[in-house]
């Protein structure tokens, strides 16, 4: 079975397509500036040169069509026919409290999908057009659905429910749905079978630590709290977003900084979080650079991002009443050893002893134990694929 796999941004579309018999990605890439002057696609094939085709997409029918032309290509393309494709999985950011699961994209379901736009404004209307391009092109293709926030639909009401009159839950749909639930998903189901204890019994401590950065509590393969809320912005200090502070600092901005609702927004979504306290970058790597180099405003946001990281697992320690494994992904997650020793020194107090030696050596983005033997928790390392995870539950619905 061949599943098509898309991640439709508002002028971007990136794609896999992937085999589900060998778990290979036989070819994968993107489109960039949709309906902008300089459109292209990169296409690469597994095991070939990447190659690059600029012509003009005029919109996201036009991006689905250059890619399964070059899927279909006799010199450069991995298939014969389209036909080959047997299901296609789209990635949706928003799935409100409506979808607690992949579904299959009907017209009934798009149309829920539609009015939930609200609540992510700039990602589920590129989502929608990435679906309606290539239900126009594959009329007869089954189309799946899978959520970023349905993986955190088991949370209970103690955790979802903020602290505002209940109308702003029940008329505005304000409560916490949380994010990267796919990759949240991905890693656990990974983490419960290294853990091999019976999956109701299983707590886990999910770190996913990229450029957006968000923490889940799992119980029973199910999370039960997460550090995303309403928005991506809650949270621990990310890249560049401020993640969780005092409400009241935003009015208090507003006023001081002569901010409106968008000024406010960008500042506290691309100014903000470790960009913001260094002044030098979002990226980990720079800040280490210029650490290493005795600046001091890059130390203390490397500081502030691992405190953070190190708060969340002691509250979902309680939460959970004990953990059993700790799961480091993403970009930070699986590459940024010194940043996962800030995060690890000190909790003792849990059970947590590791291997820092290991830690220091294991291979960048590979799967690794970084616990000793004799702890109670155990600590990993694990790469998150949310494409191979969308391509699964695709492969499932698609074969119902
Ligand atoms: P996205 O949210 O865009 O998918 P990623 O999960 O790919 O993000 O994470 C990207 C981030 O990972 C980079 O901004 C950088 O901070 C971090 N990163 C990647 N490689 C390394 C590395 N070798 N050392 C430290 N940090 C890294």
């Amino acid at each position: 079975m061949k599943i098509l796999v898309v991640n439709a941004g508002s002028s971007s579309l990136k794609y896999q397509l992937i085999d589900m018999g060998t778990k290979e990605v036989v070819a994968k890439g993107l489109c960039e500036r949709i309906a902008i002057q300089g459109s292209r696609l990169t296409y690469k094939p597994a095991g070939k040169q990447p190659c690059v085709v600029e012509r003009h997409m005029n919109d996201h029918t036009d991006a689905i069509k250059m890619v399964l032309d070059a899927l279909v290509d006799p010199e450069i393309g991995v298939l014969k026919s389209m036909d080959e494709i047997d299901a296609v999985g789209h990635r949706i950011v928003h799935g409100g409290e409506k979808f607690s699961e992949s579904t299959l994209l009907t017209d009934e379901v798009l149309s829920v999908i539609e009015s939930l736009t609200e609540l992510a404004p700039l990602h589920n209307p590129a989502n929608l057009m990435g679906i309606r391009a290539c239900k126009a092109i594959m009329p007869n293709t089954p189309m799946v659905g899978v959520f970023d926030t349905a993986f955190h639909q088991t949370m209970p009401m103690e955790a979802f429910l903020y602290g505002l009159p209940y109308a702003a839950y029940t008329d505005l749909m304000v409560r916490r749905y949380g994010f990267h639930g796919t990759s949240h998903k991905y890693v656990t189901q990974r983490a419960l079978e290294l853990l091999g204890k019976p999956v109701e019994e299983t707590k886990i401590i999910t770190c996913h630590l990229g450029n957006g950065s968000s923490i889940t509590a799992v119980r029973g393969g199910k999370s039960i709290d997460t550090s995303m809320g309403f928005t991506p912005l809650e949270g621990i200090p990310m890249g560049t977003r401020c993640g969780s502070m005092d409400p009241a600092i935003v009015t208090y901005l507003m006023d001081k900084l002569d901010l409106d609702v968008n000024g406010i927004n960008a500042y506290m979504n691309k100014k903000s979080g470790v960009y913001g306290i260094s002044g030098i970058s979002s990226d980990f790597r720079d800040l280490h650079d210029a650490a290493e180099k005795g600046d001091e405003k890059a130390k203390a946001a490397l500081r502030v991002f691992a405190y953070n990281v190190k708060k969340y697992i002691g509250a979902y320690a309680a939460a959970l009443n004990g953990v059993d494994g700790i799961v480091f992904t993403a970009g930070i997650g699986e590459n940024d050893r010194v940043l996962r020793a800030m995060v690890l020194e000190g909790l003792d107090y849990l059970g947590v002893d590791v291997d820092f030696e290991y830690n220091n050596t294991c291979p960048r983005g590979e799967e690794a134990e970084l616990s000793t033997k004799n702890s109670k928790v155990k600590v990993f390392v694990i790469p998150t694929d949310e494409e191979m995870m969308i391509a699964q539950d695709t492969a499932k619905l698609a074969a119902k």
